[in-house]
């Protein structure tokens, strides 16, 4: 299986290059040239996430050294659930596809997981040591950090604005220690970025560090998220015999097209609605057709915080017409407002907590079960609550209960440095280690 540019599909590399590059040198994402036709009859009903993981993605590895590494890449990335829990007192059938399992408790552990497991094995016999800077807004950082971890070969900087991101987050991203730092930026995400874009740029930092990213455009993050989709549909389906619809909580579109992937390789999955906060990119786009990037918008639901979305790119190459495109996906925009009061209502109706993300998702699903109750849909929750307790408790007037693998981060001592929004601030620290 060969990996294309989206913007040259003439550039074509196998897996593990796709993987080790994070971007085409073109400046395109790497997309599959064609999906695979899974026979998932065939699947044991009652398979793991690892060896659903196994199976869905060993094509993609065809022709690729990672090829017979890749059940124990799954085994080692699946290492914990994406349990379907049923929603009780809905109009109609509704679960939720718990994705904040994992260790800081985050759908984008998976993603994370799967990319350390491989670039692992990639540069199993590299001899310089490897660089990765993460510019997060909350999320991401603590999911790389978590993943790579105590990996030899790897040592990881977090660069995260100082005073905008919750507290709990805060934690996640500063707990680790060892191959992983901690940079506590004065300035925004946006600053955070420009220092990661600025250092890949710089000759003297690129004299002492070999430099990545584990950017959520990078194809290892994305297809590992194809296999919570597959593993769900398929169970609903053998079950029922009905094709779930998915609404998933969307910003840059990663978790949505793997689940566009997922239904194009053969998987049992109805529609796929994409829940957005109040950044417009995605549904004015649908609605005209004029892909207009903006500013990001600060929300509640701030890891969906996005004003361009890079993973559109990757929609856009597989559906290149406009009507194509609108079959394929549709997409609605939540309020703050409308976030609120789904926390509140969903709480006291349904006994269900959501993060301020997962939100979104549960607000679109009140509208769409109003025509179509007799679908079963899935809400797709990204994040658990806990780990946005600032918002959500003021909300339902009560403590939510903190998950132990969330738990154990919060006691760990912080471990993090101050830095200033410059490159020369970067690239020294990075240089003289403390
Ligand atoms: C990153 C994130 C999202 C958005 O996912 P995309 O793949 O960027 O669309 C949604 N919810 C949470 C909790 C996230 O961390």
């Amino acid at each position: 299986m060969k990996f294309l540019s989206t913007r040259n599909p003439g550039h074509a590399v196998t897996l593990g290059q796709a993987i080790a590059q994070g971007i085409a040198p073109d400046g395109g994402l790497y997309v599959p040239e064609r999906f695979p036709d899974l026979d998932h009859a065939a699947w044991n009903a009652d398979a793991s996430l690892a060896e659903v993981g196994a199976q869905l993605l060993q094509p993609f590895a065809a022709q690729d050294a990672l090829s017979p590494q890749i059940e124990a890449i799954a085994r080692e990335a699946f290492n914990f659930d994406a349990p379907l829990v049923q929603l009780q007192g809905t109009p109609g059938p509704a679960s939720v596809l718990e994705l904040f399992h994992g260790p800081t408790a985050a759908f984008k552990d998976f993603g994370a997981q799967f990319l350390a497991a491989s670039l692992q094995r990639i540069r199993h016999d590299a001899p310089r040591t490897l660089t990765i800077l993460v510019a997060t807004s909350g999320d991401t950082g603590g999911a790389v950090a978590a993943a790579f971890h105590g990996r030899p070969g790897f040592e990881v900087a977090v660069l995260y604005p100082k005073g905008l991101v919750s507290e709990r987050q805060a934690q996640q991203l500063a707990c680790w220690g060892g191959n992983i730092r901690t940079f506590t930026v004065q300035g925004t995400f946006d600053d955070c970025q420009r220092m990661v874009k600025e250092a890949f740029l710089d000759t003297q930092l690129l004299a002492t560090h070999q430099l990545s990213s584990a950017n959520s455009i990078n194809v290892g993050r994305l297809l590992p998220q194809m296999v919570y989709y597959a593993r769900t549909s398929v169970a609903i389906w053998n079950r029922e015999r009905r094709k779930p619809n998915f609404i998933i909580p969307t910003g840059n579109l990663g978790n949505a097209v793997a689940c566009v992937w997922a239904r194009r390789s053969g998987l049992p999955i109805g529609d796929i609605v994409l829940a957005t906060n109040a950044n417009l990119a995605v549904t004015q786009f649908l609605h005209s057709g004029d892909w207009l990037p903006r500013r990001s918008v600060a929300t509640l639901a701030s890891a969906m915080d996005v004003g361009n979305p890079s993973n559109m790119e990757r929609l856009r190459t597989l559906y290149p017409e406009m009507q194509q495109l609108r079959s394929q996906v549709t997409a609605y925009n939540v309020s703050d407002a409308q976030i609120r009061e789904t926390i509140r209502r969903d709480e006291k109706e349904l006994g269900q907590v959501w993060c301020p993300h997962t939100a979104t998702a549960a607000h679109v699903y009140r509208q769409l079960a109003k025509q179509r109750a007799a679908d079963h849909w899935v809400l797709v929750a990204t994040a658990h609550p806990a780990k946005f307790n600032d918002i959500v408790e003021p909300l339902i007037g009560r403590a939510v209960a903190i998950p132990q693998t969330l738990a154990k981060l919060l006691q760990l001592p912080r471990q993090e440095q101050q830095l200033e929004p410059t490159l020369d601030d970067l690239r020294s620290k990075l240089q003289h280690h403390v």
